[in-house]
């Protein structure tokens, strides 16, 4: 297994290090893991004027997964855009053609009481939402800012082709296959043509798999759902604007946005593993964020990537193991827990492995 590392930015270099001490485990159980480092955001600007240095896209490219912290601080806003952090992560995205984003809204029972919501509406909660990643008004073109008719006006594209929307409906209808058999597809079908486009190619891809039951929900609608009853979603499958908000607002449902990972799979399902959260300047360098999320994306890693369920299963069943002997960190810690810090957390998580 080849893996490129790229921790980041802010918390970024802290939590990764403690993925890392998981991935240490494996290799002295003789797991042939090759680990090689890069920049990306704003440590790419930093060491090579870049926010995707050349260097790091070469070593992601020739990895079997790339590991990833977070990028981003407030001391890159004043950047011009191309240089600016994020725009490093688009282009790695694009670059890689990482077009379906999987991001798993799961509740531990011991942590419902972090959540936003009533116990009894979230306990049990266990969504997968399938983001297309790499189209959408984040790309589409046109886009700008410029003065028409004497003022400014700002536009951009809301783009999808048919084989854009084709491929990521199969990556969705293949995981609700292995979950629920329950896939729900949002879109804005009432107002945007793009989004009709969008809905009568999920319908046509829903017949190769007959065991799904699909639904389709009004993007308003789907956020008013999400917070009403999410226990009613299994697998939702949306575009890349849609996906980032909705994926946000199931983060909150969990407890902490320091608990979710994810992946950004390929056509072959290489991929990379990042937390869902930003690189959290604001308690950077103080060893108090929590690594659960990094941890628990090399837990998807083994399982899109490397197809080794034993081995994902085991990452998972440690980090259900210290939230249940009560580690904490502060974004997740309620009365009566062990509150640890970072690196204490990614020690205990090794112990339980
Ligand atoms: P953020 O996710 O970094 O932080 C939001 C809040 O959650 C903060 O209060 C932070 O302290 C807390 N938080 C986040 N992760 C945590 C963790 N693991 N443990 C404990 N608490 C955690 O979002 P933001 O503040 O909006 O953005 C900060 C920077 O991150 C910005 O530069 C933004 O562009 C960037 N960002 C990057 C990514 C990414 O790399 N994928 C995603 C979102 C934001």
């Amino acid at each position: 297994m080849k893996l490129a590392v790229l921790p980041g930015d802010g918390i970024g270099k802290e939590i990764v290090a403690q993925a890392v001490k998981v991935l240490d485990v494996l290799k002295g159980e003789g797991a042939g893991i090759e680990m090689e480092y890069g920049n990306i955001g704003g440590a790419g600007f930093d060491a090579e004027g870049d926010p995707l240095p050349e260097s790091s896209l070469k070593l992601a490219r020739a990895a079997d997964a790339v590991l990833l912290g977070a990028v981003g601080g407030p001391q890159y806003d004043q950047l011009d855009r191309p240089l600016r952090p994020e725009r490093g992560l688009l282009r790695i995205r694009k670059e890689l053609n990482l077009f379906a984003n999987l991001r798993p809204a799961l509740l531990y029972p011991e942590l419902a009481g972090a959540s936003s919501l009533k116990p009894e509406i979230v306990s049990g909660l266990d969504i997968m939402i399938v983001r297309e990643l790499t189209g959408d008004v984040y790309f589409g073109q046109p886009r700008g800012v410029e003065v028409r008719n004497g003022e400014r006006v700002g536009f951009n594209t809301m783009i999808y082709s048919e084989s854009e929307v084709r491929r990521v409906a199969h990556v969705a209808f293949a995981i609700a296959m292995k979950r629920g058999k329950k896939l729900c597809s949002v879109e804005k079908a009432n107002v945007l043509e793009c989004s009709e486009l969008w809905r009568d190619v999920v319908a046509e891809v829903a017949k190769d798999y007959p065991e799904v039951e699909l639904s389709t929900l009004y993007v308003d609608n789907a956020a008013m759902q999400l917070v009403r009853n999410p226990k009613q979603f299994d697998v939702i499958v949306t575009g890349n604007l849609f996906g980032d908000i909705l994926s946000d607002q199931a983060s909150m449902l969990s407890g902490s946005i320091g608990m979710l990972p994810s992946a950004s799979l390929d056509e072959n399902n290489k991929g990379m593993y990042e937390p869902i959260h930003g690189s959290a300047p604001d308690i950077a360098g103080r060893d108090i964020a929590n690594p659960l999320a990094t941890i628990l994306s090399l837990a998807m890693m083994y399982r899109y990537t490397f197809a080794d369920m034993a081995t994902a299963d085991r990452i998972e069943a440690a980090v259900k193991k210290v939230i249940a002997q009560g580690y904490r960190t502060g974004d997740i810690w309620t009365e009566g827990g062990n509150k640890v810090s970072c690196s204490a957390m990614g020690d205990a998580v090794v112990a339980a492995m």
